[in-house]
């Protein structure tokens, strides 16, 4: 099963990819993280991708694609995967058809513009396992330490607030028009976002044993 996860940054597209990946046994595959690695690793991508990623940019298409074509393409991709943050715009979606790579349903997780910047501004993220918390939502149990795996816990440098804004400003132009081009595929299963993380994993479960 190959999936596509839609919605603004801090949707929770990341958190339930983990639960939605436990529990079918696929693969989460996301291009922010791969990012950010290759950033940590000051790799060729990570140092061409900083200034698009630290500004709250899209990273340049070619550049994204690439990593994804080389990550999918790998063994443990073959039982399924959720794509969490690619497609971002029209042409990466169109590039994916191209792959002749098959998506069973695009999942959009949707949550208003406000509850958006409240969940960034307050998520902090293990450094290590890439886990994501909140401040409120999903408190951590030890200060500073990840609850899943005990790494260090840090705010993401594009969770400051003026980054937000741009990022969604970001998602609004060129992310939002892959509804209507998933609509028209017959892929697009809606889900709205709740307060309760576990309430949205109920959702998404509804949503994608509708489209299998
Ligand atoms: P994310 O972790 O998905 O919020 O992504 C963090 C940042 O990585 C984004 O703000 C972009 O700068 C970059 N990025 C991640 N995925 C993509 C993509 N598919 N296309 C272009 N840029 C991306």
């Amino acid at each position: 099963m190959n999936l596509i996860f839609l919605g603004a940054p801090g949707a929770g597209k990341g958190t339930q990819s983990e639960k939605v990946c436990e529990k079918y046994k696929i693969l989460p595959i996301s291009t922010g993280s791969m990012l950010r690695e290759a950033m940590k690793n000051n790799t060729p991508s990570g140092i061409k991708a900083k200034s698009y990623m630290e500004s709250g940019d899209l990273v340049p298409d070619e550049l994204v694609i690439g990593i994804l074509k080389d990550r999918i393409a790998r063994p443990d991709a073959e039982n399924g995967f959720i794509l969490d943050g690619f497609p971002r715009n029209v042409s990466q979606a169109e590039a994916l058809l191209k792959i002749g790579v098959n998506i069973d349903a695009v999942i959009n997780i949707s949550v208003p513009d406000e509850e958006i910047i409240d969940r960034l501004v307050g998520r902090r993220m293990c450094e290590k396992c890439g886990a994501s918390f909140h401040t409120i939502y999903r408190p951590l149990k030890i200060e500073g330490k990840c609850n899943i795996c005990g790494g260090k816990v840090i705010q993401r440098d594009d969770d400051e607030p003026e980054t937000v804004l741009k990022r969604l400003k970001t998602y609004h132009e060129k992310t939002q028009p892959l509804i209507d081009f998933y609509e028209q595929l017959g892929k697009l299963k809606i889900v709205i976002g709740q307060k309760e993380i576990s309430q949205t994993t109920s959702l998404i479960f509804e949503a994608i044993e509708e489209m299998a």
